[in-house]
């Protein structure tokens, strides 16, 4: 662990405190923390009116009981969250996630890493993020909706297109949001396409939402292996998860000329040498909605599937860990780093554990962290609040030329701040610093509040 500055210190003990048990939101704070020493040297005055106190603690925190009936008629009780941790740059922004592993600490680690994410997007949007603990695996088409109706009776009050706007994220896709907005609209009787993002097209969506933080992580981490004189052209790779997250990662980086050799679910992996067929894994994910093992099922020669095991383990160039926080430990890295890897691109919020990203820091790998490299979605979502906003919307291309052209913005403040703060090629500290000082800045605009 890095040392923090001593004007640090205090603010990460009384995170500690008050949140205590919370070890994923400890990490994600401690992170941004570290980084911050050399800023804190420089600006000494971001550190007054408790400051880094004040950031690291949410606006509002909501926890809510949703009750549901399931398919047998029995009620059955989860808890739903939203934490809304900073609007100094805009109304919350930030996904709503629905995993059995939700918890309060989970929702405060990802609705922290959102503010910083949202703030290096260069988009005026606050941070904020929700969920439940509800499990939507094996769950029929009623329940999901009975579920989403009900979370949202409870939410839709805490909501609204100046206030607070969610999205999906973990476990919460195009139809989750279908019916989440539908029972907002319901209960305010207001069309207020700008409450959501991530809908469908046909009511508000924007073109490439979809696609957005795969294709944005790919854009992010061409630009990062660009300033080593290097592309994604014969480049082998290995991306976990199977979600949206995965899947538009891998069509861009085939696009690119990469070769995807593995891919994942939280069940287990599958290789293929011949490179990894995407039409399949669509079919299986997006339309049948199976599980990743019926890949190497339907493919037959060439294909197999592992069951647990780590999908680090497969060689590759670049990796792309686009499942879940803390996916990628210790020694996972060394395997990568052992098998040659040059870069790393967060999909994911948070994937790689503390000890990962000092490895791959420490043997010279590219390391592209997830507020940065998955900023694209949230971006997106950004630009489909504009879209709602005027009523229009704009083309695929259109849409995909204005992500590009912000992840390349992200890529390069996070390099420049790097280079400005004397740490060339660090986007660790370059994303933590460049997201800190926007939000820090508005927030001693706003005054103490
Ligand atoms: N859940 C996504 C993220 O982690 C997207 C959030 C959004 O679009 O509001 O950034």
């Amino acid at each position: 662990m890095i040392q923090l500055d001593e004007k640090l210190e205090p603010a990460f003990d009384e995170v500690v405190r008050r949140n205590a048990g919370e070890l994923e939101f400890h990490q994600a704070v401690r992170e941004v923390l570290e980084s911050l020493g050399r800023v804190i040297a420089k600006r000494p005055e971001y550190a007054d009116d408790a400051l880094i106190e004040r950031i690291c603690e949410p606006e509002r925190q909501i926890i809510f009981r949703v009750p549901w009936v399931d398919d047998q008629g029995r009620v059955q009780i989860n808890r739903g969250f939203r934490v809304q941790f900073n609007s100094a740059l805009g109304p919350y922004k930030g996904g709503i996630r629905f995993h059995p592993s939700v918890n309060v600490g989970i929702i405060k680690f990802l609705g922290f890493e959102q503010t910083f994410k949202n703030a290096l997007s260069g988009m005026p949007i606050g941070g904020g993020k929700g969920g439940s603990d509800f499990n939507p695996r094996g769950r029929s088409n009623g329940e999901i909706m009975r579920f989403c109706q009900s979370f949202m009776t409870e939410l839709h009050r805490h909501l609204g297109e100046h206030t607070d706007v969610p999205a999906g994220d973990i476990g919460v896709g195009g139809r989750e949001i279908g019916y989440m907005f539908g029972q907002y609209k319901r209960l305010t009787n207001r069309f207020e396409a700008g409450v959501f993002t991530g809908k469908g097209l046909l009511y508000g969506g924007s073109c490439a939402r979809t696609e957005a933080t795969g294709y944005g992580n790919t854009y992010f981490v061409q630009s990062m292996l660009a300033m080593r004189g290097q592309s994604f052209d014969g480049k082998k790779c290995v991306v976990s998860g199977a979600g949206n997250v995965a899947i538009y990662t891998m069509e861009k980086i085939q696009s690119f000329g990469g070769t995807i050799v593995a891919c994942s679910d939280s069940n287990g992996y599958v290789v293929d040498e011949n490179g990894i067929d995407l039409a399949l894994v669509k079919e299986i994910k997006e339309v049948r909605r199976e599980r990743i093992s019926e890949y190497a099922r339907m493919k037959g020669a060439g294909a197999h599937y592992i069951e647990k095991g780590s999908i680090w383990d497969v060689p590759c160039d670049v990796a792309m860990p686009s499942a879940t926080q803390n996916e990628l430990t210790g020694r996972d890295a060394r395997m990568l780093v052992k098998n040659g890897a040059v870069a790393v691109g967060e999909g994911a919020n948070m994937p790689s554990t503390s000890e990962a990203i000092r490895i791959f820091q420490d043997a010279g790998v590219m390391f592209a962290p997830g507020k940065a490299a998955n900023a694209g979605g949230v971006a997106t979502s950004a630009l489909e609040m504009q879209q709602n906003a005027s009523r229009d919307s704009w083309t695929f291309e259109q849409t995909e030329a204005r992500l590009a052209s912000i992840m390349r913005g992200i890529h390069d403040r996070c390099a420049t701040t790097a280079d400005e703060y004397g740490a060339p090629g660090d986007y660790v500290l370059g994303a933590n610093i460049a997201g800190f000082i926007r939000v820090a800045e508005s927030m001693r605009a706003l005054g103490v509040i």
